[in-house]
């Protein structure tokens, strides 16, 4: 059993509240990440976990056992840092077998281990070389060889893909998440980079400001963020935001949100939601390929001029200016644009995000 409860967790440090009523479950080998813009509390909730920063109040369990105030040995875990913490004058051979000797396991079981994970890893052949010889990525498996090799029930990892170059990174993302899948560890693994936290995790928690904004499943952090603060965090570009002023009809008919000179309808299931929004604005919330460009003018269009055309491949992302606010857009490369040309741009209404600007939270009925 090794469900990770984390019950009501504050964490100060002086005037400072790092970790602000923290309540999160991981469920039993689940991979969930941890993410959010630095200084956001994800290593601070991450060390509570693991005993290295005590919290201030609070409770955390693991698989029912209250380890909130217990030492990190005696929580059944094992940790994988940014740093790697491997000491460079062992070989690679002790630096994995180390925490199973400090436990004090018989010589023939921390081979066993340490050859298992070692092959694990893909790294056999690097056994009896010294970490001072090895590139990065070869030290970063021998990181996660030796948190594996401790076959612990719970699994915590903090940034362990950042000092690798793009490339490498890339390829261990999807390397580590196989490899994960088949260990059957709880993970909790911290990442500032989103991208790595949606492509990796069951279901992500998303912090700002010590504050766990949103735990879901990377498609619906995606797709249906909590609040703006989420749309504009995760994905690249960024969720786009626009103003836009509440239309209440006094006959009774449904809202609308005006933009620049376009009306637009919410889904009626949202009226009474949005109806009870304080003041008469409202923000739109729109991911760059939601949005549908087209040739000529046409109902309920905007119509904007291209500043910008990023070719990326795949898709041409496009800059432009939406009733006042700045956008990006993207296309298929097929669809031909220059830069100053004129477009119209459609939001169809179920991709729009409605936010209210008092809370910034999302509207979903
Ligand atoms: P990063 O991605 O940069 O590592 P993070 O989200 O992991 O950031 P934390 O390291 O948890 O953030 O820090 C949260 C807040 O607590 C920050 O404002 C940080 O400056 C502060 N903090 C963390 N550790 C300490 C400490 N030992 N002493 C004082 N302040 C600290």
């Amino acid at each position: 059993m090794s469900e990770i409860r984390i019950e009501s967790v504050n964490k100060s440090f002086g005037d400072k509240l790092a970790v602000d009523d923290a309540n999160l479950t991981i469920h039993e080998q689940e991979f969930l990440v941890l993410v959010g813009p630095s200084g956001c509390g994800k290593t601070t909730l991450l060390r509570a976990i693991a005993g290295l920063g005590m919290a201030d109040s609070g409770r955390i369990t693991i698989g029912g056992r209250d380890v909130t105030y217990l030492p990190p040995r005696q929580r059944n875990l094992s940790m994988v840092f940014q740093s790697y913490a491997i000491f460079p004058h062992m070989t690679v051979r002790d630096n994995i077998g180390f925490g199973l000797k400090m436990n004090g396991e018989d010589v023939k079981n921390i081979s066993r281990r340490v050859n298992d994970a070692a092959e694990l890893l893909h790294i056999e052949e690097l056994l009896d070389r010294r970490p001072a010889a090895m590139s990065g990525g070869q030290r970063q498996r021998v990181a996660v060889a030796r948190a594996l090799a401790m076959q612990a029930e719970v699994l915590l990892m903090d940034e362990p893909l950042s000092n690798l170059d793009a490339l490498l990174r890339l390829e261990m993302r999807a390397e580590l998440k196989k490899l994960l899948a088949e260990v059957n560890a709880t993970t909790v693994y911290v990442t500032h980079d989103q991208i790595e936290a949606l492509s990796m995790g069951d279901r992500v928690a998303v912090m700002k400001d010590g504050v766990i904004q949103q735990v879901a499943d990377p498609t619906t952090v995606y797709d249906q963020p909590a609040n703006k603060f989420v749309g504009s965090f995760v994905g690249n570009p960024p969720m786009n935001f626009v103003d836009g002023t509440l239309v209440r009809p006094s006959d009774g008919s449904p809202v609308a949100v005006k933009v620049g000179e376009v009306m637009l309808s919410p889904d009626p299931a949202l009226d009474s939601a949005i109806r009870g929004i304080d003041g008469d604005r409202v923000t739109v919330g729109i991911r760059a390929e939601n949005m549908e460009a087209l040739p000529e003018a046409n109902d309920g269009a905007f119509a904007v001029d291209v500043s910008v055309v990023e070719p990326l491949g795949s898709q041409n992302l496009l800059t432009m200016d939406v009733a006042g606010h700045r956008m990006k857009i993207s296309t298929h490369p097929s669809f031909p644009v220059e830069a100053g040309q004129r477009l119209w741009i459609r939001f169809p209404g179920d991709k729009i995000r409605w936010v209210d600007p008092n809370t910034e939270a999302m509207i979903y009925g």
